[in-house]
């Protein structure tokens, strides 16, 4: 036999048994199904059960005669490789593993997330008068701050610092502060997007006030006391659906 006779020859050996191995930890995977990772990850040998315990001792078996086979030169060393077939099997893992919201079981407020704080400005020189409608200068400018919705890639709070002016009419002699009312009823903590979920929730889906809390913090990051909900939805059936005279979607009368 010449050279690349042997060659060819160790080769084809090496491709079937590979074929085998490959073959044997592919159907020791689906045997084990989607738990194989978690034994991986978090199972003690002790706490597995009968079967899982044949199929184990199995693998255990089959690794075992691999490396002795190699250790004694039956098989060459370099179908090695193939064992990279068998971490890649159990990784098949569908979604819909349960992870709870990091914040769960949080109960003081003050130990949720720090907020993102916003900025927003309406600070003008001169704005209408809401009484004559003559245009009335700014004569100070102040702060305030909103709660609006949360950003969920990052799962902090976040609060709007809004910058308004205030302003004073000469014909009227009066002070008042420029229109906000399309961001937050006025004294309002929260904007009118954050009631409008809130009040949505609780009459759209029937959710009792305190799981509509949660629900606003876990999946739009914006605490809400339950209370405040509360005063929210009962506002809105005394003075009607609209109170603000606001319209975003098209949707209904
Ligand atoms: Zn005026």
């Amino acid at each position: 036999m010449s050279a690349c006779t042997v060659w060819e020859l160790i080769l084809a050996v090496a491709a079937i048994v590979a074929t085998v191995f490959a073959y044997r930890y592919k159907s020791l995977a689906n045997r084990m199904k989607t738990r194989a990772r978690i034994y991986i990850k978090y199972v003690p040998s002790g706490e597995l059960t009968g079967e899982e315990r044949v199929i184990f001792e199995d693998l255990k078996e089959t690794v075992a005669r691999l490396l002795s086979s190699i250790w004694t030169g039956q098989v060459p060393p370099f179908i090695l490789p193939v064992l990279t077939f068998f971490p890649e099997e159990p990784a098949m893992f569908g979604p819909g593993e349960y992870v709870p919201d990091p914040t769960e079981g949080i109960v003081d407020v003050k130990d949720l997330p720090a907020p993102q704080l916003g900025f927003y400005s309406r600070n003008h020189q001169q704005t209408s008068c809401p009484r004559c409608g003559q245009l009335a200068s700014r004569h100070t400018s102040d702060q305030r701050t909103l709660h609006d919705l949360g950003d969920l890639s990052t799962g902090r709070p976040v609060d709007l610092l809004v910058t308004y002016s205030s302003h004073y009419c000469s014909t009227c002699r009066k002070h008042f502060n420029i229109d906000l009312s399309d961001l937050a009823p006025p004294g309002s903590h929260y904007t009118h997007r954050v009631i409008d979920l809130a009040v949505r929730v609780v009459v759209e889906d029937s959710v009792p006030y305190r799981p509509a809390s949660w629900h606003l913090w876990r999946d739009h990051r914006v605490f809400v006391p339950f209370g405040t909900i509360q005063n929210w939805v009962e506002a809105g059936g005394k003075k009607g659906a609209r109170a603000h005279g606001r319209r975003v979607s098209g949707v209904g009368a």
